[in-house]
């Protein structure tokens, strides 16, 4: 895998790949800084900034181009590689087509990252800027028009916030966050589906709650559904059902709404015959009790769902009692994590733990290992 670590002026992204260097096997890949280094870049890193990094022995991996770097580790994606020259949105067009690539944004606040330049700057014997020549010299680095770097961060798969304290607690949070885990570049199954089922929820209608769902044989969908009003009527959001209109609880009146669930609208496309006997169900909620009893009766087998809903332990039962096996999953979720939130799990206890697991389930584990959202899912209910 390829991991290209963007960021901000002492930011952190030097330590992490530092950190993956020494502890994970990776190793250091770099473009050499020509005339086509943006001039904002240079003005941050000309900047009387002590490296933070060794002399790099790696100069063998050391290439002029972003196309000469990724012929080289097309040939050994295999092997383990991390770049911190991470410089304009072209390079970043061409390294995120490749499937062995992530990329990763690393920020820190302002006051922090300075308290680093100036700690830096002692460790060196140089005069540290003033705070406010630092922020200058911080804004044209991330938002001098076509040159900063801020439009890149929020095209990383994943968005770290380093306020670590110490390079201690940031490899902790580091290490728990499992940077080396390639299921980040390609998702399992479980994954894949869950996020068909909430693409499918952003075609919902329903003023209640945005649901999506789809039915999967051997791998394969055979159908996928969303909430709303039926075919003809009027949408939902455009006044289509009184019930969901007004602001009644959730769950409230329910024999008077018009709108069919994910689920029904999944299952009735599909039809008994193509669900057959190994129909796995993935849907973004829980299953309402109504929907249940149908999906017992077409023959699903599995439902896999992601956020809980308002009747749960009565589905569990109907699944329980008609042999339906009922689990949830979780994907990783996409957005900021703040590594000091990153607390840490024994990775070995982890791994012992998942190794007893059947694939599915180790799959399954694998991805919920992946990261700690800054904000927790508040599930809504309808
Ligand atoms: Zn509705
Ligand atoms: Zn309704
Ligand atoms: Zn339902």
């Amino acid at each position: 895998m390829l991991l290209g670590l963007c960021g901000g002026i002492c930011a952190g992204k030097s330590s992490i790949a530092s950190y993956l260097v020494d502890e994970h096997r990776f190793k250091r890949i770099r473009l050499s800084r020509t005339a086509a280094t943006p001039a904002v870049e240079k003005s941050a890193s000309n900047a009387s900034l002590p490296s933070a990094e060794p002399s790099p022995a790696d100069a063998n991996y050391t290439f002029a181009t972003v196309d000469d770097l990724l012929d080289f580790v097309t040939l050994r994606w295999r092997e383990r590689w991390v770049t911190t020259d991470i410089w304009d949105d072209k390079a970043v067009d061409t390294l995120l087509r490749r499937p062995f690539f992530l990329l990763v944004s690393v920020d820190a606040p302002v006051s922090v990252r300075w308290q680093r330049f100036k700690d830096r700057c002692a460790a060196n014997k140089l005069t540290p800027p003033s705070l406010e020549e630092f922020v200058l010299r911080n804004d044209a680095h991330l938002f001098a028009p076509s040159t900063g770097l801020q439009a890149l961060f929020g095209r990383a798969q994943l968005k770290l916030l380093n306020s670590t304290v110490s390079i201690a607690s940031l490899h902790t949070a580091i290490k728990v966050l499992d940077l080396p885990n390639e299921a980040r570049l390609r998702p399992s199954w479980d994954q894949y589906f869950m996020q068909l089922a909430d693409l499918a929820a952003h075609r919902c209608n329903c003023m209640k709650r945005r649901v999506g769902c789809v039915i999967v044989r051997e791998k394969r969908v055979i159908s996928t559904g969303y909430n709303g009003t039926p075919r003809g009527m009027t949408n939902c959001n455009e006044g289509g059902c009184p019930r969901c209109n007004n602001a009644a609880k959730g769950g409230a009146d329910l024999s008077t709404c018009l709108c069919l669930h994910a689920e029904e609208n999944a299952l009735l496309e599909a039809g008994r015959d193509r669900i057959g006997e190994k129909s796995i169900l993935y849907c973004n909620t829980c299953p309402c009790l109504t929907c249940s009893v149908k999906i017992t009766q077409v023959g699903i087998s599995e439902v896999v769902y992601n956020q809980g809903y308002l009747v749960d332990t009565k589905t569990a039962e109907i699944f329980a009692e008609s042999g339906v096996r009922l689990r949830q999953f979780s994907p990783p979720r996409n957005g900021l994590v703040d590594l000091s939130l990153n607390l840490p799990r024994d990775p070995i206890a982890r791994a012992e733990e998942v190794s007893t697991e059947s694939e599915d389930v180790r799959e399954t584990l694998d991805n919920e290992n992946f990261v700690r959202p800054i904000v927790s899912a508040k599930s809504m209910k309808a």
